[in-house]
Parts: C-alpha cells; structure tokens; sequence
C-alpha cells in the first residue's frame, strides 16, 4: 500500500511512503488457522490477504462498539491510556500511525493483563489551520473541521485500534469549551489569568500573533512566510512564573531516571538566576497637598553599581502603574499608547507626584541608628523597555553601566549628566565627575563584575573590587533591612492569546465602568458567533457587533 503523506498543520509535504508490514508474510497463528478452515484456493497457505482480514474484524468491532469501552461499573482495576488528540487537519499521516499504535499496543496489553482500560479519542480541534482554511474555500471553519474529523475518523478506525469511541470529544464543540471556560474562570479568580500590553511576534499576512516556536529561524512566519513583526499588543497570560521555583526543585527528583540533555533544557528554559531585591523608599505626593511613603522592592544582580542609580523604571504592568493611571488621565493615555508605540522604544513617562531615596545613601547616628531617609531625589519614570511578569516589574536605573538604562536616560533626560561608579582595572581615568554623555562623543561602561572596581563616587566601598563591594553592599543594606537575596526566573508568563477567532471565547466582559468582568457560571458557555471570515485585516469578531456589545454582567 502506498500512502501519500502530507500534513496540513506544517503545510509541509513528505515523500511517498511504502508501508513495510504490509508486506511482510502474515504471523504464523493466523496463516495455521486460516489454512485449515479455506475452502478456496485463495485461502491457501501465504495467500491471505491483510485487507479481508481488515474488513472482516472493523465490521464486527463497528457491530459491537461496546467491544472496546469502558465501562465505569466494571469491578476491574482502571487504566487510562490518553495519547494526543490530533489536529483535524483533513488526513492522517505516518506520525498519526505512529503513535496511535504505541497507546493502543499499550491499551491492548493493560486489557489482556485484566484491566479496565479507558483508550479514549477526540480532536483538538480549534486553531488557525481552520480559520485559514475556511477563509480560502470560503466555508465556516466549524464545517471545514466537522468534514475533515469524518474523514480521519474513518481512517482512524480502518487503523483497527482500541479506541472507545463513545467517550470521543472535540474541543471546539461548546459541551466541551463550556468547560474550557469555566476553568479559566477559576485561574482568572486566583490572579492566575490576567491581561496585559505585550511585545509579541506579529505575522502581517495572517495578521495574528504568532508563539516563538511559530518563528522560522530567518525570521519569518511558519505559515504564511512573511516577515514577522514586533508589535505591542492587549494580551493574555497564564501565569506560569508563580510556580517557576516548584519547577526548579522538582527537577532535581528527575536527577539520575530522566536523561541528563532533557534536565538541562528544562533548566535553562526555567532559567534561574541569583540576585537581591532591594528595597528603594518612595515619597508620594497626595493631591490635598500632603504626601505618604511607600517603598518600592527591585531586582538586582549588580548591586555594586548601586551607587550610579540616577532613576527608577515602572513596567506598564506594576500595580503602582495600574493605580495611578486611575486618577492620572495623562499617564492613561501614555499607557493606551504603548501599542503604537515603535519596538524596542526608549519612551518613559515621568511620575511627577514620586521620588524615591537610594537606600545605600541612608546615614547612620553614632549610636549606630538608621536615621531618616534623606534626600528624595530619583525620579521614577513608567518605561515600556521594562520587562512586566520578570522579577518585580521595575529597575534601578544605572546609565554609565547599562546600554539600556543609558539609552533611556538620553531619551528622557539629555541634558543631564551621567555618574560613572566603576571603573576597569588599570584605567587611568577613574571617571569621579559626572559628565554628560553622548553616543557620539563617549561610550557608556558595561563593566565585567571581577575586573573592576569602585571609583571615588562611592564612599567607603571605593576602591573595593566588584565582587567584595557587592559582597559588602548586600550585607549592609541586608542589615538595615532593605535588602534580600532573591531568584529571578528567565520562563515567561503564558501568553494564550493566539487565536482571531476560530477558538474559546474568553469569558470576560470589558465594561467601560467596571472594567474586566467574569461572565457568570451560569451563563457559561460563552458561543462563538457566526460570521462569515474574510481573511481581511483586524480581529473578524469586529462583524459580530451584537456579539461584541455584551451587557455587563455585574448591571443584571
Ligand atoms: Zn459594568
């Protein structure tokens, strides 16, 4: 038998394929039996034909569905079998053989062992390979699914493997996403599910956000090869970094049974690193005129460049952010912005009712006490280039030491010079006086952390090495009480939203008094409308305007 393979959820085409076993000779057992009850020539020893054999037993397994169930009164011990439910992409290919005969040669050796297995199959059936197709042939991508999981349903069980067919589900039939939904619901009311502006990867053809997996290596789209754009978008996210260090530890059980390549991938994926989180005092200004303080925490892992701190930087997602911008219509629209705002931009917007204090600058009595925070003099700036979801959302400035930090400072403050702390090993110019920087005049110093050492600018610890300044800083500012050490993680918070439309409806309102609403558990499921698709620019749930204009579920 020759199979044409070809996979629709790569749009990748592979050679044909000879299927060996078909060609092998028949097992022994079955040939012994068969010869000896044939009555036609045909059915003469090494003339037996696979495919009789097929028809023969998918009919009698099609008769009796309740062959390969499983019933949940049986007094047998459980066994579940769960493989991937496939994509319905239209055909099955060798990798759908593939591993459908690993479960179900397991399936079939739990049942001979004496247990009640569950083998069930469904579809994975929402995503943009219908969404894309339903828009070339000009059908709703529901119909284009419903055809082709026929057609690999009947491939499937020509296959003859032990699936319980009465337990199939798809996942984009609304019996099932209702659940989708509902849970959700509950990681939304955890905080575990939220929303918020993200740079993602912009496919301008599909005009979708694509995952980084979805990104050739030169750049461009998996599906449609166009050249993938940066773009700031509304997105949502599952917060997987809260169980970063969960992750971390429960690696180490797999030490010695998994193998070591995969461990190492999984930690760098997780990517943890050491650091402090310090604590910088803020003074906020009240609009009756008088003022409270607060503090804000901030990752490091260059402590030792505490001293060149000359600002600090909010990401759009910091609650402070959130809460200000309630009552700061100017930094609203500054955080609207954000998404037409160019990629990698240096734009900042400057909190003019906060300073914060450097705590390294705190002085003591001779008694030893901390006296008062003294001067709040570091401005606080809400920045698109800080990261929201990695570590605490904000960053100590530093601009004679950061290319980043330093691009910023130039941005926003040009006139203003920049304080050199560190200084390289065998420099001649230890860099003390503050000097306004330009790209084209002067470079910033990036400094290496074991090669350098701190200048004049830096009080008691100048002189000192960057390794033993860091060392020395951590300990005093831990002492005072403004410093811990702590992990930071590289894995990113889930983005999910992928989809423009053929996929689970988020069950949330937006409401332009209340803001983002949960739709009510018994008005779940939230449907999917019905639109025609036309592949034309912009999210195609725009049509469904009674759709889209919702009542808000805390006014009923
Ligand atoms: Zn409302």
């Amino acid at each position: 038998m020759i199979l044409q393979t070809r996979c629709l959820c790569s749009g990748r085409s592979s050679p044909r394929i000879v299927l060996p076993f078909l060609r092998l000779r028949p097992p022994p057992l079955v040939l012994l039996r068969k010869a000896h009850t044939s009555k036609t020539s045909k059915r003469q020893y090494g003339e037996i034909t696979i495919p009789e054999i097929d028809a023969k037993w998918l009919a009698r397994w099609e008769d009796t569905p309740r062959t390969f169930q499983s019933p949940s009164t049986s007094t047998k011990p459980p066994y579940y079998v769960l493989s991937m439910f496939p994509y319905p992409s239209g055909t099955l290919h060798m990798g759908h053989l593939r591993v459908y005969t690993i479960s179900d040669v397991v399936a079939r050796y739990k049942h001979m062992k004496g247990f009640n297995v569950l083998h069930p199959m469904g579809w994975d059936s929402f995503g943009l390979p219908a969404e894309n197709a339903a828009i070339e042939r000009g059908v709703d991508p529901a119909e284009w699914t419903d055809q082709n999981i026929e057609t690999m349903k009947t491939q499937l069980k020509r296959m003859g493997a032990r699936f319980d067919w009465s337990r199939e589900l798809r996942t984009s039939s609304p019996d099932f996403y209702s659940g989708t939904q509902k849970l959700f619901l509950e990681l939304y009311k955890e905080g575990l599910a939220y929303r918020a502006p993200a740079l993602v990867n912009w496919d301008p053809v599909d005009q979708t956000v694509l995952a980084n997996e979805q990104v050739a290596k030169d750049g461009t789209s998996w599906r449609s090869g166009a050249k993938v754009e940066q773009k700031y978008l509304e997105q949502w996210f599952f917060k997987i970094t809260r169980n970063a260090p969960f992750l971390r530890h429960s690696l180490e059980s797999l030490r010695g049974k998994w193998p070591d390549h995969v461990i190492r991938q999984q930690e760098n994926w997780i990517g943890e690193s050491s650091g402090s989180r310090v604590k910088f005092p803020l003074r906020i200004a009240d609009a009756d005129g008088s003022s409270h303080e607060d503090a804000l925490k901030i990752y490091t892992t260059r402590l030792d460049t505490i001293f060149g701190v000359q600002f600090l930087a909010l990401s759009v997602t910091h609650p402070l952010v959130q809460k200000f911008s309630e009552t700061d219509a100017e930094l609203k629209a500054f955080v609207d912005n954000i998404p037409n705002l160019p990629v990698g931009t240096k734009a900042g917007y400057l909190l003019s009712n906060v300073k914060a204090f450097n705590p390294i600058l705190q002085e003591t009595a001779e008694d030893g006490t901390l006296l008062p925070a003294g001067n709040f003099d570091l401005p606080v700036f809400v920045a698109p280039y800080v990261l929201g979801g990695l570590g605490t959302s904000a960053v100590m400035g530093v601009p004679a030491h950061d290319q980043r930090d330093f691009d910023f400072w130039q941005e926003n403050c040009p006139e203003q010079p920049v304080r050199f702390v560190i200084v390289q090993q065998g420099a001649k110019d230890r860099m003390v006086e503050p000097r306004v920087v330009t790209s084209t005049t002067n470079k910033i110093f990036a400094p290496g952390i074991t090669k350098s050492f701190l200048n004049e600018n830096c009080g008691q610890y100048a002189g000192l090495n960057c390794v033993v300044a860091h060392q020395q800083l951590f300990a005093t500012l831990k002492e005072r009480g403004m410093a811990l050490p702590s992990k930071r993680f590289r894995i990113r918070d889930w983005l999910i939203s992928r989809q423009r439309f053929w996929g689970t409806p988020i069950p949330i309102v937006h409401c332009g008094s209340c803001g983002s609403v949960p739709v009510k558990d018994e008005d779940l499921p939230v449907l999917l409308p019905k639109i025609t698709l036309t592949g034309k620019g912009g999210s195609p749930l725009k049509q469904a305007k009674e759709w889209v204009k919702t009542t808000c579920p805390k006014s009923v």
